[in-house]
């Protein structure tokens, strides 16, 4: 799948601009994606994302018990319908990992990438991570997806994340505009150009960003550079980026306990 990604791109953009090359260059920034994706396939994020969140989300995963909302439905109604209730869960999600400073100091890690190479889908700190297929297990028990069904969906998902993460230009001309985030649309997500900033959320469709103002048409957006203005990502190792957001991320997280015990108190 990945290796079709990379080919499609190609095809289109051209060597000199394709994420293979972007690979082979051996950047900072390639270089943590391409270890990201490997810890991620190699489940290893799967599970340091269960040491770092003390397991609690794997615990919440087997005891909560749903009442499945499309028990004896035909497998063409609940495949929308599961799409729709996940995509709505990881937009709400994808808008706290920016609101929240304790959870975008995890998310920050996802958007220090400087260069797109279609592995900077599964560029996720291990516990943004966690959080993510979190939102897919529950929608799943929600609906009551059998297994098939979320292995069906991660699959598309993962596609879909390389192509948006990939550097194709394309705006997937009306599909791209009314129903789903085209690569272009997600580049201004992406965008270190202020303007750009909390655009474009969604992770399937656009309706999300659309019913909720947070949308931003590809068509009108030059996305010049992408990144944080945080210099610290992409000059340390990996291992000192990933507990430097952690830490970050409790820090923030402390900060905000105390500010509001403060205004109580
Ligand atoms: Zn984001
Ligand atoms: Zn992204």
């Amino acid at each position: 799948m990945t290796g079709l990604a990379f080919a499609v791109e190609w095809l289109f953009v051209g060597w000199a601009r394709s994420s293979l090359r972007g690979l082979l260059k051996h950047s900072a920034s390639s270089r943590r994606d391409l270890w990201c994706f490997l810890f991620d396939v190699t489940s290893v994020w799967l599970f340091l994302g269960n040491l770092l969140t003390l397991g609690v989300l794997t615990w919440l995963v087997r005891r909560i018990q749903f009442e499945p909302i499309a028990p004896a439905m035909s497998v063409w109604v609940w495949i929308p319908i599961y799409f729709l209730v996940t995509d709505f869960a990881f937009y709400l999600l994808h808008r706290a990992l920016h609101r929240f400073p304790s959870l975008w100091a995890l998310h920050k890690y996802h958007h220090s990438a400087t260069e797109f190479t279609a592995l900077t889908a599964r560029r996720l700190h291990p516990v943004e991570s966690a959080l993510s297929s979190f939102t897919f297990v529950i929608g799943g028990a929600l609906v009551g997806v059998p297994t098939e069904g979320l292995f069906l969906f991660t699959s598309l998902d993962f596609c879909r994340s390389l192509l948006i993460h990939s550097n194709l230009q394309s705006t997937w001309g009306s599909v791209g505009r009314w129903l789903l985030i085209s690569p272009a649309a997600h580049h201004i997500h992406h965008s270190a150009d202020r303007k750009h900033y909390d655009r474009n959320f969604g992770g399937i469709f656009c309706i999300w960003d659309r019913l909720f103002g947070t949308w931003s048409e590809p068509a009108f957006a030059k996305v010049i550079s992408i990144g944080v203005a945080d210099e610290v990502f992409n000059r340390r190792t990996m291992a000192e980026e990933i507990v430097f957001a952690l830490k970050e991320s409790g820090r923030s997280l402390f900060a905000s306990v105390f500010q509001y015990r403060g205004k109580r108190g």
